[in-house]
């Protein structure tokens, strides 16, 4: 007997007319039931998004942060139900939604730290004769009812970091889930109510993305915080009005492998990188580019390793690598591999699919423009090349039309400043791959990768607006 999930709308709990099935990406077993709200559901969360700001920014401080460790603590409580749910509706092996949903609990956190944290300054403001006696104070303030749409691949952390900094900062919040993976957020709904968030402040609503327009165009909510692919993201900001916009979106985020480097542990952390979750994370490797010297002894420390990965159902514990999260992604992912063999890459490793399991797949003698190098490959799928000088290797990087995160694995201090002041990123990680990421970190994109950050005390600025105070004590 499957469970059956509820919404969450201005603290009640609904059902609709639509109920919806919720099946497992690696056998299309039933997980459990779900419904997904209606237009007349979206126009009452945001009516209730409305009332549930009034609340939230009624809170004190050690209101806000209480209720955020609560939510904290009830995740950590619920973790293996949690990351079981999520290991079944992503796809995503359990060792990793383990780890989500511990990140998750993290995030919650830090949310309840940085909510105390929400500091303003005093300004001098007699710099100027007339201008004599007065000073200003700055407070941030929460900018309003925010809307919060996210992807499938990190479904609970995801929506965490918009739910979070939203009510740390005294805000409210309206979710919509992705269909494939509305439970884990409707869970954390289950948590927050449980943890006695205010009715209105957090509101997670499934439907289907076509109905999401008012929450986009609504003038009565203040903000869109969008993560997922580029192409929606840009799209709905040009659709956003006046609203403040910040996107999270998809890169071919790239790792340079000097030849002073550790190969050991760029190879076994690339693997990582690369192949985790199927390679369906906006920060995995895609792009290798390893120093000519050592191009071949770091291919004999890589590929055993690729080969060791074990492909199979997310749910057993030793999974490596679980299905990508539906079977037309896989047949994509097959054909840009294809392409790319057909224009003359090499297959070091894989290349094979089964269903929506595609084998992990090593490439070279690739191609900038290739597909599986120039757009955002989201699956197992690695291309390695070798360069000559440090300089050229950056530049490839920077041959994209995205810019999330870059890795580089030298000890070259004078290299590592180089790429750190010409890198075209969001973020770079040396000694390490692009994936790494924890959750307090400012988190964003340049380029087609997104616009605005993430992590919470830098979500908390985004979600506040300043407001100035003049005091004239003349
Ligand atoms: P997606 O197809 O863009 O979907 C993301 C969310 O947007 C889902 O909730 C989806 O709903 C909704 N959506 C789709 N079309 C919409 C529309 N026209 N109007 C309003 N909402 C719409 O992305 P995805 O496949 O779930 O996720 C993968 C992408 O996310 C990759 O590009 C990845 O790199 C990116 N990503 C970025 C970050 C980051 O922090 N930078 C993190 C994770 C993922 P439905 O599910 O109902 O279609």
């Amino acid at each position: 007997m499957t469970k059956t999930y509820q919404f969450l709308i201005g603290g009640e709990w609904r059902t609709s007319k639509e109920s919806y099935e919720v099946c497992a990406p690696y056998d299309n077993a039933l997980i459990a039931t779900t419904y997904r709200a209606g237009k007349d559901d979206i126009q009452d969360a945001i009516v209730e998004a409305v009332e549930g700001f009034e609340r939230m920014r009624a809170l004190p401080t050690y209101a806000r942060a209480a209720l955020l460790s609560r939510i904290s603590a009830g995740i950590v409580a619920r973790s293996e139900e949690i990351s079981r749910t999520l290991a079944a509706e992503a796809g995503k092996p359990l060792k990793a939604a383990r780890v989500e949903v511990e990140r998750s609990a993290f995030t919650f956190g830090i949310a309840a730290e940085e909510a105390k944290r929400i500091e303003g300054h005093y300004l001098p403001l007699d710099l100027m004769a007339s201008s004599q006696g007065r000073f200003g104070i700055v407070r941030r303030f929460p900018i309003g009812p925010i809307a919060g749409i996210a992807p499938f691949n990190f479904p609970l952390n995801l929506v965490s970091h918009k739910v979070a900094p939203a009510l740390a900062a005294g805000n409210s919040i309206i979710v919509k889930p992705a269909s494939q993976t509305p439970l884990s957020a409707l869970l954390l709904a289950e948590i927050a109510f449980e943890a006695g968030a205010p009715a209105g402040s957090i509101n997670v609503i499934p439907c289907s993305a076509h109905l999401t327009g008012p929450l986009v165009t609504d003038e009565r909510i203040k903000m869109l915080t969008f993560t997922g692919s580029p192409a929606v993201g840009w799209g709905l900001k040009t659709k956003a009005g006046k609203k403040k916009v910040t996107l999270e979106l998809g890169g071919n985020a790239g790792v340079v492998v000097h030849s002073d480097a550790n190969l050991e542990y760029a190879a076994t952390r690339i693997v990582q990188g690369g192949f985790g979750y199927a390679g369906q994370t906006c920060i995995s490797v895609q792009r290798v580019l390893v120093h000519r010297p050592v191009f071949e002894p770091f291919l004999e420390l890589f590929l055993p390793q690729v080969k060791a990965l074990k492909v199979g159902d997310p749910l057993e514990e030793t999974t490596d690598v679980g299905p990508v999260i539906h079977v037309q992604e896989a047949q994509r992912i097959e054909e840009w591999v294809n392409n790319a063999l057909t224009n003359g890459a090499q297959v070091l490793y894989g290349g094979g699919r089964k269903g929506n399991l595609v084998q992990p797949t090593v490439l070279t003698h690739t191609h900038p423009e290739m597909s599986v190098n120039c757009l955002e490959i989201f699956g197992p799928v690695v291309t390695v090349e070798a360069y000559d000088e440090f300089e050229e290797a950056v530049e490839q990087i920077n041959h994209s039309a995205y810019g999330l995160q870059a890795g580089i694995f030298t000890n070259d201090i004078r290299a590592i400043f180089k790429a750190y002041e010409t890198l075209e990123v969001g973020g770079l990680i040396v000694g390490d791959i692009p994936t790494y990421r924890i959750d307090h970190m400012p988190y964003g994109g340049v380029k087609d990768s997104g616009f605005g950050r993430e992590g919470l005390k830098y979500a908390i600025e985004e979600m506040t607006e300043p407001r100035l105070m003049v005091i004239n004590q003349m």
